[in-house]
């Protein structure tokens, strides 16, 4: 597989994506699931991420969901770094969809089986351009929203991060070393919904920062 250079960051090629679940209250809340008191943290492979603008879905997802998440760049080596220093390991921001299959999700968590099958397919993790972390002075209030088909599906602000970019790096960094290409998707506000064939997906962040375009692809 060639590595995948990052749009934005052309020195940095892509390594492990790592994903927070439930780091907004109004998300966790809509899925009746507990506010967490630790960050739920999951990963998503490689093949899942892409840069073309395509969201492939397989017949067999019943109900692929969209969720619109900042997505953090890693540039540095970092071990048990500090949330006061883990900013300093940034090096940008982008903007993408964490497509989840909600239904193979909820049996798994019924089974109390790892996310993976349902977040870890082919192209489920879409992702724009990313803008280098010198010309974002404060992470802590960045707003993103999503339009599907010219209609707002979600808005969301950093400041509502249960677990804010710097506390996310800090935690992480205590399990596993990061390493520069590696990606954080840092939770979704309230408002996911359903994919559908055809479906153009618009996520914006900030205002006019950066755009990723993306177009739903399902197998009938
Ligand atoms: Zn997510």
């Amino acid at each position: 597989m060639t590595p995948l250079t990052l749009p934005g960051l052309p020195e940095l090629r892509a390594g492990t994506l790592y994903c927070i679940g439930r780091n907004y209250s109004g998300h966790a809340i809509e899925l009746n699931n507990p506010i967490p008191s630790q960050p739920v943290i999951f990963i998503k492979p490689l093949t899942s991420l892409t840069f073309d603008g395509i969201i492939h879905i397989p017949s067999f997802v019943a109900e692929p969901h969209f969720e619109t998440e900042i997505v953090v760049a890693l540039g540095q080596q970092v071990k048990n770094i500090t949330a006061g220093k883990a900013l300093t390991a940034v090096a940008g921001y982008g903007i993408g969809i964490d497509v989840t299959s909600r239904d193979i999700q909820q049996q798994l968590k019924e089974k109390r089986h790892p996310w993976f099958l349902a977040k870890g397919l082919d192209t489920f993790a879409p992702v724009s351009s990313f803008i280098p972390a010198e010309q974002i002075p404060d992470p802590g209030n960045l707003s993103f929203n999503l339009d599907i088909n010219g209609v707002r599906k979600q808005n969301g602000r950093t400041s509502l991060m249960l677990f804010p970019v710097a506390e996310i790096i800090s935690i992480l960094s205590k399990f596993v070393t990061l390493y520069p290409g590696d990606l954080i998707f840092t939770g979704t506000p309230e408002g996911v919904g359903l994919l559908q064939d055809g479906d153009l997906l618009h996520a914006n962040l900030g205002t006019g920062l950066v755009t990723l375009e993306a177009r739903v692809e399902r197998d009938t």
